[in-house]
């Protein structure tokens, strides 16, 4: 199929970017690596008057360490997360995860905030983003403006951005010292979506658990950050019996659509496995961040 006849504008600043959005409103859609706005448009779900392409603007590329702080600007590809040496530095989490969405071609194309303002929940960096606390910075006619993802985030392909609004850049927090990560995936084929991820954080003192993160991706309309859970097993011990007991508990706070080819138990199974998978991961001596 084809797309519904479109303008096409290429702006050189982030304000002529603004400004036309400004004019035409919601007859418009800005596109980044069109991995996602592209097929919809195709399939005639989209059908913008006016394309805004952000490919032209600089602004919005690239990674910058700030103090705690990670800044990744939202036209910054998938495969440029993925291969970053300051992000596997400073947020292995969110390098391991980049590395899975989909196949090197969409990596090359698909961005960080085209894949937030998308908001798949089944989607790698809504899951991180959420999961690790970053903020979403969006500018728009009244200014800019920062929002913690799991608030940017409200269901499937909603958001809280308006249609006058550009997501500028997301901020990450850098992974604390002898932080260790693991993220899971599982998916039918690999490059396909998750039928359901984990991403966790833990740290380690005298084998317990002293501090615990753990977000689920495929599982609701939005990812799911299980920080009061998590909160629960903080000064557990880091053993056999509490890996058990976090999956088992993880499997009974979702509640997932039941679906003809996917049940809801087969997903909360699922949930179980790969949370017990980060679990054991997270337990081995060489997982932490250097720093
Ligand atoms: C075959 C295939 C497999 C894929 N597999 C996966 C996968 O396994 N995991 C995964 O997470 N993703 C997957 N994707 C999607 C991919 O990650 C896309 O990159 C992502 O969903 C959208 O990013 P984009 O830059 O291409 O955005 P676009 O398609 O250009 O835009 C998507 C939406 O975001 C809006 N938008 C884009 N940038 C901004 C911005 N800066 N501010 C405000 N709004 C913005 C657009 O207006 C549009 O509504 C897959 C895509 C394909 C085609």
């Amino acid at each position: 199929m084809k797309p519904a006849a479109f303008s096409y504008h290429r702006p050189r600043t982030l304000e002529d970017a603004l400004a036309l959005l400004a004019l035409h409103g919601f007859d418009a859609k800005v596109v980044a690596g069109g991995q996602s706005l592209a097929p919809m448009m195709n399939m005639r779900f989209a059908q913008p008057a006016h394309l805004i392409d952000l490919n032209a603007l600089p602004e919005l590329n690239g990674v910058t360490l700030a103090g705690e702080w990670l800044a990744i600007g939202a036209m910054t590809r998938h495969h440029e997360v993925a291969v970053s040496g300051t992000v596997r530095a400073a947020c292995p989490l969110l390098a391991d995860a980049a590395a899975t969405i989909g196949h090197y071609a969409i990596r090359q194309r698909g961005t960080l905030g085209g894949s937030l303002a998308h908001a798949d929940p089944a989607a790698q960096m809504p899951l991180i983003a959420s999961t690790l606390g970053a903020g979403i910075e969006i500018v728009g006619p009244a200014g800019s403006r920062e929002v913690p993802a799991s608030e940017f985030l409200i269901a499937v392909m909603t958001t809280d951005l308006a249609a006058e609004e550009i997501i500028r850049a997301v901020r990450f927090p850098v992974a604390r010292p002898g932080e260790r990560h693991a993220f899971e995936i599982f998916s039918r084929r690999h490059g396909d979506f998750a039928i359901a991820a984990c991403a966790l954080t833990a740290t380690l003192e005298d084998h317990k658990f002293s501090g615990l993160r753990i977000g689920l991706g495929g599982v609701a309309d939005a990812p799911l950050v299980l920080d009061g859970l998590a909160a629960g097993f903080v000064g557990a011990p880091a053993d056999a019996a509490t890996v058990a007991a976090i999956a088992d508990a993880a499997a009974g706070a979702i509640d997932p659509y039941d679906q003809p080819d996917i049940s809801a138990a087969y997903r909360r199974d699922l949930v179980k496995a790969l949370t017990a998978r980060a679990l054991r991961r997270v337990m081995q001596p060489a997982n932490t961040t250097p720093h």
